[in-house]
């Protein structure tokens, strides 16, 4: 008689029967805020909602300024753009990220440095940072990835020291804080992706935050064909101060606007993510407590400086060896057939990675033969993060997180049940 799921026997969730949480998450709410848009005839441009959520959003982040955009791939772009960088130039991200945090990069001509990340948190290792440093470094992107904290005390100092700026990619940390400051309000610009997949979701849709106002009127224009911010629109009591002359456009850039509609459902969804966070940190705490007892299996480390985690998705590290020598994506495929759910890798490591592929564009991005070897993702090394994605990395989409201590206790023990039956996977 086999146990494992995998290998016929019964499995731990029966999902038939018991669902696990839906993601997105919506109700009556979205449906009158979505309704009074429609009727409204207003549907795009600089309206009520789009304007109220930029409000709610850099209150929510204890920042100035908040610059909605259409997704998180362009915030980063504009992020960039707005702070001069571009041809020549060098930004140092971590090898391990979606790959908009370097295509960005390149987008506006410059250089992403890849490095490695650390192996407990998963985040930009900064003392690889520091390695990385060249009198062409422009700035540094650390991303705060599955709901880990990259280590800002450590960026910040480090940018401080070497003139450089810091953009916070933040596409998996809406709501988390360090040291009390919430993430997005520690660099100089922070960078949101409201995705679906992402814990506060509009289908598509991104913001930037920032405190600097030169920065915000920048932001604002380059997300709107290059127009100056208009009345109220953008800043609100900031009205008026900045760099602009009065002769209207003042910048090239294209229409990267949102639409009525998304800003209608993150309105909605803004007031349901504190206490879903709330949720989700309370059950990974939990679920963490419960993976330090499973031979074989690490918490990622979350860093006593985080004061709210805001955890994304839910990821651990595996070890092989103590799990008989299976290998970690038959661990995965056993643990999916157990609970039910897609139990995928982390990100495929940027200097090998299916969806970073610059040199297939030429036309666009071969500017010149030294520029064209620079962005070789292939010439960084990568051992950390190419660790991780190939023998340690187990990720749950964030959903699980909605559910109870029950579903937790669910999770950890199919992760036991496939430790003590490795074996029926050995042969099979
Ligand atoms: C999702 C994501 C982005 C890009 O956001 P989109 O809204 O999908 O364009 C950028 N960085 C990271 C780390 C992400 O996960």
């Amino acid at each position: 008689m086999k146990n494992l799921a995998l290998t016929g026997g019964k499995s731990t969730r029966d999902v038939k029967t018991n669902p696990w949480p839906q993601w997105p998450i919506w109700g009556p709410e979205e449906e009158k805020a979505l309704l009074e848009v429609l009727h409204s005839g207003v549907w795009s441009y600089n309206g009520p909602k789009e304007t109220e959520f930029n409000k709610r959003f850099a209150e929510f982040t204890g920042v100035r300024h908040a610059i909605c955009a259409v997704n998180g791939t362009v915030t980063l772009q504009i992020a960039l753009e707005a702070l001069g960088i571009g041809l020549g130039d060098e930004v140092i991200i971590p090898g391990l990220t979606w790959q908009a945090t370097a295509a960005t990069v390149i987008d506006v001509n410059a250089i992403p440095v890849l490095v490695d990340v650390m192996e407990d948190t998963w985040c930009i290792d900064p003392e690889a940072v520091r390695k990385a440093i060249t009198p062409k470094t422009k700035a540094i992107v650390p991303v705060h990835l599955y709901g880990g904290f990259a280590d800002m005390d450590a960026i910040m100092e480090i940018a401080h020291e070497h003139d450089l700026f810091v953009i916070e990619d933040c596409a998996h940390k809406h709501g988390g804080e360090w040291k009390g400051k919430k993430a997005g309000s520690i660099g100089d610009v922070g960078s949101f992706s409201f995705q679906l997949s992402k814990h506060l979701t509009a289908g598509e849709g991104g913001v930037v935050t920032t405190n600097n106002v030169d920065l915000a009127e920048r932001l604002d224009a380059l997300r709107n064909c290059g127009r100056r911010p208009e009345g109220d629109s953008l800043i609100g009591a900031d009205k008026g101060i900045g760099t602009y002359g009065d002769d209207g456009n003042f910048i090239q850039s294209g229409n990267y606007r949102i639409t009525e509609f998304q800003a209608a459902i993150l309105i909605e969804g803004l007031k349901r993510m504190p206490g879903q966070n709330a949720t989700r940190d309370a059950n990974g705490a939990y679920l963490n407590a419960l993976l330090k007892d499973i031979p074989g299996i690490t918490p990622l480390r979350r860093d006593e400086r985080e004061t709210k985690k805001a955890y994304f998705n839910f990821a651990f590290r595996y070890h092989q060896e103590e799990f008989k020598g299976l290998s970690v994506d038959r661990f995965r495929s056993a643990l999916e057939a157990e609970l039910g759910i897609v139990v995928d890798a982390c990100y495929e490591p940027l200097n090998n990675c299916s969806l970073y592929v610059p040199h297939t564009k030429p036309s666009r991005h071969k500017l010149n033969e030294e520029y064209w070897a620079a962005i070789d993702p292939k010439r960084f090394s990568l051992p950390v993060c190419e660790r991780i994605y190939r023998e340690e990395s187990v990720c749950l989409h964030h959903k699980v997180l909605l559910g109870s201590e029950q579903d937790m206790d669910g999770i950890a023990e199919a992760i036991r049940k496939v430790y003590e039956h490795a074996d029926e996977l050995m042969t099979a």
